[in-house]
């Protein structure tokens, strides 16, 4: 068996989900499963209207639901065959009850996670039946599951953490024997708590979904379908023409994603390295393309780093000590408050008297600040960006960091990190200077590029 996950580009259209419809015949012998996400920016949209309700703006968040409902129906309908009209039953019950909750939250005026939960939930309900219809119209026998029922979650609403011992004992019992003659289709992101409520595991999350899916079944390969070549060496939103990388490891892969490579959501491949099981990330628009293979061990390159991931806009915050020398115990009292607040810090430095901290969750900021000024001086610095080697070789080659200094020579770096994995090396600069950055570096580590591992 192998899993299929197609992000939101990839079924956001009637021409798109044709595509995916086209990529699953491909695969039909090898027992798919397939994972949707929402369609297009459906997400978006959705956590709009529940905003827009909340805030009281009942008609402005209305006028969104019809246009979703309108694009549903449209591109929807136009695949479901000689099942439209079931579909259509679907769909508009959807919208109903989603309707009736945004005139709930206008009346109330408020927004609980757990409800914003449920709203977003919507997108990938609906995706899921819409491409269920289309593969059955296309004459491929295909069938439902419901994610919410087999994908067990905590009760951290908008960012929920799948109970996996659960999770897979559900995908054994309930999705593998569906899996056995027909192609079971799940919406990716979604899952729901043990009393029943709807849970999501964060933004980007279908991937997640279908890694651990992928491990629950003991698929043979995960395919994230997506709308680039592969995992590439820059991100195209920063660096148009970078290079597609063949193959990677998952340790790489996951501190590119972890870095910022939103191709990939950074918990993928913990399910996968879990049970050995290889990603593959792969184009649904040019399907015949090769995309990246992620296993465990990479192949030996001769280019120590594979990739420059950035984070375009994080907050540098600087915490200095008020007593002259860093007191013992000053980091823990620093980093209960993050903990507390559930913020990530993503790189840390210090010095004698103080602590710079890199946050991209900008949420709970000011709160954060204000507890650690019960005993420290505290300034924050907007506008700054990440820039991540990664690489497994770049421990093993000396000159990486020269090589990157020498390159950066004309920005102000403000912080360097190499991890402890010592698979990356990161500076934070100003998010001005982010393009020229990643340009300079691209030139320097991938003029040459070893062909076994990159194009
Ligand atoms: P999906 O909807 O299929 O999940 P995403 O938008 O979440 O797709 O992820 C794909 C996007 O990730 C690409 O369109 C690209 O802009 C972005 N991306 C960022 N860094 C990289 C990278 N290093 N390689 C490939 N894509 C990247
Ligand atoms: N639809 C969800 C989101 O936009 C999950 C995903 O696409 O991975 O965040
Ligand atoms: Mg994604």
């Amino acid at each position: 068996m192998i899993l299929m996950k197609f992000g939101g580009t990839s079924v956001e259209s009637q021409d798109a989900i044709n595509r995916v419809t086209r990529i699953v015949r491909r695969f039909e012998s090898h027992r798919p499963i397939v994972v949707v996400s929402a369609m297009g920016k459906t997400t978006n949209k959705l956590l709009a209207i529940a905003r827009e309700a909340a805030g009281g703006r009942r008609e402005q968040a209305l006028a969104v639901v019809d246009e979703l409902r309108l694009h549903h129906l449209t591109h929807g309908l136009a695949v479901a065959g000689p099942f439209a009209a079931e579909l259509d039953r679907y769909i508009r019950t959807h919208f109903e009850w989603l309707e009736e909750l945004v005139k709930g939250l206008s009346v109330v005026g408020e927004l609980s996670a757990r409800s914003m939960d449920a709203i977003a939930s919507v997108g990938e309900r609906l995706s899921s039946l819409v491409v269920t219809y289309a593969l059955r119209a296309s004459g491929i026998k295909s069938q439902h599951v419901d994610s919410r029922r087999v994908i067990r979650t905590d009760n951290r609403f908008t960012q929920a953490q799948p109970l996996l011992e659960e999770t897979y004992t559900l995908l054994q019992d309930q999705v593998r024997p569906a899996a056995e003659n027909s192609v079971v289709v799940m919406g990716g992101f979604i899952g729901s708590t043990a009393d029943g409520h709807t849970t999501t595991l964060g933004r980007g999350g279908s991937d997640y979904s279908a890694s651990i899916i992928g491990a629950g079944i003991g698929a043979d390969e995960i395919q994230i379908w997506t709308d680039v070549d592969g995992m590439l060496t820059a991100d195209p939103r920063i660096l148009p023409g970078g290079h597609r990388v063949r193959n990677i490891s998952f340790a790489e892969a996951a501190e590119m994603a972890y870095f910022g490579a939103k191709v990939l959501h950074p918990a993928t491949v913990l399910p996968a390295i879990d049970k050995d099981i290889p990603v593959v990330i792969l184009n649904s628009r040019r399907p015949e393309a090769e995309g990246t293979r992620i296993t465990s061990r990479a192949v030996p390159s001769k280019n120590a780093v594979k990739s420059i991931s950035c984070k375009p806009s994080i907050t540098i915050l600087n915490v200095r000590s008020t007593r002259m020398l860093m007191a013992h115990g000053f980091l823990h009292r620093i980093f209960e408050i993050f903990d507390r607040f559930e913020t990530s810090v993503d790189m840390v430095s210090t010095s004698e008297v103080s602590v710079s901290l890199t946050v991209d969750d900008r949420e709970n900021l000011d709160a954060i600040c204000a507890e650690l000024r019960q005993f420290a001086e505290v300034s924050t610095e907007d506008g700054q960006a990440i820039v991540c080697l990664v690489g497994e070789n770049i421990r093993y080659t000396p000159g990486i960091a020269g090589r990157a200094f020498q390159v950066l020579n004309d920005c102000n770096i403000r912080m360097i990190s190499q991890g402890a994995s010592v698979l990356n090396l990161g500076f934070v600069i100003a998010g001005t200077d982010l393009k020229a950055a990643v340009s300079a570096l691209h030139t320097e580590f991938f003029s040459e590029l070893d062909p076994a591992v990159f194009d």
